[in-house]
C-alpha cells in the first residue's frame, strides 16, 4: 500500500466476504447479492446557517440488506463521510444483527459536515432537513436510525420529532438511542461500551487471564470509548491510556478515568494533571504494551503498517472496521486474540432492538432487565463465534463473519429470489 493511500472501507468489507465465503457453501450468485447494497439514497440539501447564509450539505442513507427484518443502523456526522464508508458500515450492520441473532437488517446514514464548527441550532436544522430528505426510506417497519459518531440522543429526538410531524402522530419506534423521556430504553446509552466489556471478559476467561489489574488502552473517548473506560475501571482493570481525535493521555499506573473524562468534558481536550500522566499520540496508544486494546474511534486504524508493532494480547473492537484484512493476518500470526467489531460492539444494536420492541409494544423495561438480556445475548454470541473459530480453526473475525453471513444467506435461500 502506498504511503497516505486512503483505505476504502467498502472494498475492505467486500474482501471480508471473500475470506468468509471459503468456509460457507454458497452459490456465486448469492455471494454477489450479499456484496451489493439494496438501496442507496444520496441527498444534497440546504441548511440556513446562523449568519443567514444557505449552505448545501450532502447526506446518505444506505440499506444493505433487509432479508431478516427492517434495516437498522446509525447516522454519522463527520467531514470524511462518503458513499463507500456508509455502504461498508451498512454491510457490517447486517452481519452484526445476524451474529447476535436479532431480527434486523443493516443500514447506515451520514452527512458530510463538521459538527465541531457548527452551532447547536445549525445541527438541529441540518438534522431536521436531512431526516425530511431521507424520510421516504425510514419507518419502524422499514428503517430505524440510531446514534453513531458525532450524533447523540438529542439528535435522535430531532429525528423522531421531524418524522412524527411528517406523519401527524408520534412515532417513537422510528429511531433508537432516544432520550428516556421520549421512549428511549434504559441502558441504551451505555449498551455498546457494556457489550465491549462483556465480550472482553469472555475473552479473558477463555485466555485464563484476570480482569483485576489488566492493562487497557482505549482509542476514542466518545459514547463507546468513554463508557468502556468507566466499566473497565469499575471492574478493577487499569485503564492506562485513552485518546480523542487530537491526542491521548497515558499513565503506567492507570488513569483516574472519571477525573480524566470529566476534565475532557470541561475543557474539550485532555490535560495532564499529575506527574504520572504523559501525552501520547493516537499511533503510540495503539502500540502500547497492554492486555486489552480497544479501538473505539474510526475505521482503518490498524493496518499492515502498524500491526507488526501492536503488543496487546486482546483487541476488542468498539469501533466499526478498525482493522484491515491485511492487518488481521499479521495480528493472527502474532497470536493476538481479536474480538471483532460485529461481535464486540453489537451491544448497541441489541439494546436498540430492545428499545424498538418496547416502543412497538408500549412497554417500559427496567435497567436490570435490559442489562440481564444484553449480557445473556453477548455471552451466547461470543460462545457461538468461539465454537466456530475452534471447530473450523479460523480467526474470531472470520468465525463471526461465517456466523453472520451464514444466517443471512440461509434466510435468503428460504425466502427465495423473487419472482
Ligand atoms: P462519538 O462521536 O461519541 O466518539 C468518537 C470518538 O472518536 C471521540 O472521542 C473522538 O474524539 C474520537 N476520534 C475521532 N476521530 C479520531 C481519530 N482520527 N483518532 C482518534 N480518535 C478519534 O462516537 P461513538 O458513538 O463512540 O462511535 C465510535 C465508534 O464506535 C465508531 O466506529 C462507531 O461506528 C462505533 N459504534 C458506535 C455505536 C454506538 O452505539 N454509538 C455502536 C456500535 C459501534
Amino acid at each position: 500500500m502506498a504511503e497516505n493511500e486512503k483505505i476504502n472501507p467498502f472494498e475492505m468489507a467486500r474482501k471480508q466476504i471473500d475470506i468468509a465465503s471459503k468456509y460457507l457453501d454458497l452459490e456465486p450468485g448469492l455471494i454477489e447479492k450479499l456484496k451489493h447494497t439494496k438501496r442507496e439514497l444520496i441527498v444534497h440539501f440546504p441548511v440556513k446557517m446562523d449568519d443567514g447564509a444557505v449552505r448545501i450539505f450532502t447526506g446518505y442513507r444506505v440499506q444493505h440488506n433487509i432479508t431478516r427484518g427492517p434495516a437498522k443502523g446509525g447516522i454519522r456526522y463527520h467531514p470524511d463521510v462518503d458513499l463507500d464508508e456508509v455502504r461498508a458500515l451498512a454491510m457490517w450492520m447486517t452481519w452484526k444483527s445476524a451474529v447476535v441473532n436479532i431480527p434486523f437488517g443493516g443500514a447506515k446514514g451520514g452527512v458530510q459536515c463538521n459538527p465541531k464548527e457548527m452551532s447547536l441550532n445549525e445541527i438541529e436544522h441540518l438534522t431536521r432537513r436531512f431526516t425530511w430528505e431521507i424520510s421516504l426510506m425510514l419507518g419502524p417497519e422499514q428503517d430505524i436510525p440510531a446514534p453513531d459518531v458525532n450524533t447523540n440522543p438529542q439528535v435522535m429526538a430531532w429525528i423522531m420529532d421531524t418524522y412524527s410531524i411528517l406523519k401527524g402522530y408520534s412515532v417513537p419506534g422510528v429511531v433508537t438511542g432516544k432520550p428516556i423521556e421520549l421512549g428511549g430504553s434504559l441502558g441504551r446509552f451505555e449498551a455498546t461500551g457494556r457489550g465491549v466489556v462483556i465480550t472482553s471478559l469472555e475473552a479473558l476467561k477463555y485466555l485464563k487471564k484476570p480482569i483485576e489489574g489488566a492493562k487497557v488502552a482505549i482509542q476514542g473517548c466518545g459514547n463507546v470509548g468513554g463508557v468502556t473506560a468507566m466499566h473497565f475501571d469499575r471492574l478493577g482493570a487499569k485503564v492506562i491510556a485513552i485518546s480523542d481525535s487530537q491526542k491521548g493521555l497515558y499513565s503506567e499506573k492507570g488513569l483516574d478515568i472519571k477525573r480524566v473524562l470529566d476534565c475532557k468534558a470541561k475543557y474539550k481536550c485532555f490535560v495532564c494533571e499529575t506527574k504520572d500522566e504523559t501525552e501520547i499520540t493516537n499511533q503510540e496508544l495503539l502500540e502500547l504494551d497492554c492486555d486489552i486494546l480497544v479501538p473505539a474511534a474510526l475505521e482503518t486504524q490498524i493496518t499492515e503498517k502498524n500491526a507488526p508493532r501492536i503488543k496487546t494480547k486482546i483487541i476488542a473492537e468498539g469501533a466499526n472496521g478498525p482493522t484491515t484484512p491485511e492487518a488481521d493476518e499479521i495480528l493472527n500470526d502474532k497470536g493476538i486474540f481479536v474480538v471483532p467489531d460485529i461481535l464486540a460492539n453489537a451491544g448497541g444494536v441489541t439494546v436498540s432492538y430492545f428499545e424498538w420492541v418496547q416502543n412497538l409494544q408500549e412497554l417500559i423495561w427496567s435497567e436490570e432487565e435490559v442489562l440481564d438480556r444484553l449480557t445473556r445475548i453477548m455471552q451466547r454470541s461470543f460462545k457461538e463465534v468461539l465454537e466456530i473459530s475452534q471447530s473450523k480453526k479460523i480467526p474470531m473475525r472470520t468465525a463471526a463473519l461465517v456466523l453472520g453471513i451464514g444466517r443471512v444467506a440461509e434466510a435468503t435461500k428460504l425466502r427465495g429470489i423473487y419472482p
